[in-house]
């Protein structure tokens, strides 16, 4: 037992940072990365004297750089670390400042692994108290070896309520749970959308997250309605967090960001 333990790969913390959330999805498209970065923002306006980072860790489709509105190429320290490019002052790290090449997103399993180290291992994040963690879609080889590497506190699972996202997203609790990751809770995304004329709200994909949650035994759940600004707070760089600081969307980003 004792040599089977030490083959085992050890849980090697991330130097300077406290807690690593990560926040994760089965199927893309659902707002992982929308969610991701409105937490972070959203955590350092409920705690601002705490040290924010945010990590893309989805190599092959990087969307960090387009919705933090950062595209520079990060310094290289005294220490040959990478130092985090900062907007809304939150220390972010994404492949897309790395490769400017299209034709270089193309991985291999290895590579994406080195990849991955390099973003976590290879950058200065000292005194980060939070490292939010976009993961990339699915349940592939990034999140077993995050989880098997690093110190996880926990991990968001970010979801719409169609058939076909919920099926994936079960899968994604699954693996979760198998590789003791705290499940922190359930973001349903895209809840509800409000129509801008009469003010009725419509549930456009059905609201079986809930079922969802309470068969995983997942007491936490968020709903964030499907909002323009939103949309728009992405695709600019601004997120809605710094555009509409007073929006009931905002304040649902800040209770996760509490609740964290
Ligand atoms: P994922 O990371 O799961 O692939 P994204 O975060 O990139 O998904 O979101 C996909 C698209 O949906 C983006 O254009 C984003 O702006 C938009 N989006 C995400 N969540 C919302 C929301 N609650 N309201 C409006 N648009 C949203």
């Amino acid at each position: 037992a004792e040599l089977m333990r030490k083959k085992l790969p050890q849980k090697r913390p991330i130097n300077g940072v406290n807690h690593i959330i990560l926040v994760a999805s089965g199927k893309g498209g659902v707002g992982k990365s929308t969610t991701a970065v409105n937490l972070a923002t959203a955590l350092k306006c409920v705690a601002p004297n705490k040290d924010v980072g945010l990590l893309d860790a989805d190599v092959f489709g990087p969307s960090i750089p387009l919705m933090m509105n950062l595209h520079e190429t990060p310094l290289i320290n005294n220490d040959n670390l990478m130092v985090p490019l900062i907007n809304y002052g939150v220390k972010c790290m994404s492949m897309g400042n790395l490769i400017t090449d299209q034709s270089a997103a193309i991985w291999r399993g290895l590579m994406v692994m080195g990849a991955i180290d390099k973003l976590i291992r290879g950058v200065s994040w000292n005194h980060t108290d939070y490292l939010i963690v976009d993961t990339p879609p699915g349940t592939g080889d990034t999140h077993l070896s995050l989880a098997q590497n690093l110190p996880i506190s926990g991990v968001l699972i970010v979801t719409t309520g169609q058939k076909a996202a919920l099926g994936v997203t079960r899968r994604g609790i699954t693996m979760f749970k198998k590789l003791n990751i705290p499940i922190l809770g359930i973001v349903q995304n895209m809840s509800t959308m409000k129509c801008s004329k009469c003010s009725h709200e419509n549930f456009i994909f059905g609201d079986s997250v809930q079922e969802l949650a309470i068969q995983e035994k997942i007491d936490t759940l968020f709903s964030i309605p499907l909002d323009p600004n939103i949309t728009n707070g992405c695709d600019s760089g601004q997120p809605i967090v710094i555009t509409h600081p007073e929006s009931s969307q905002v304040k649902i980003y800040k209770s996760l960001a509490e609740y964290l």
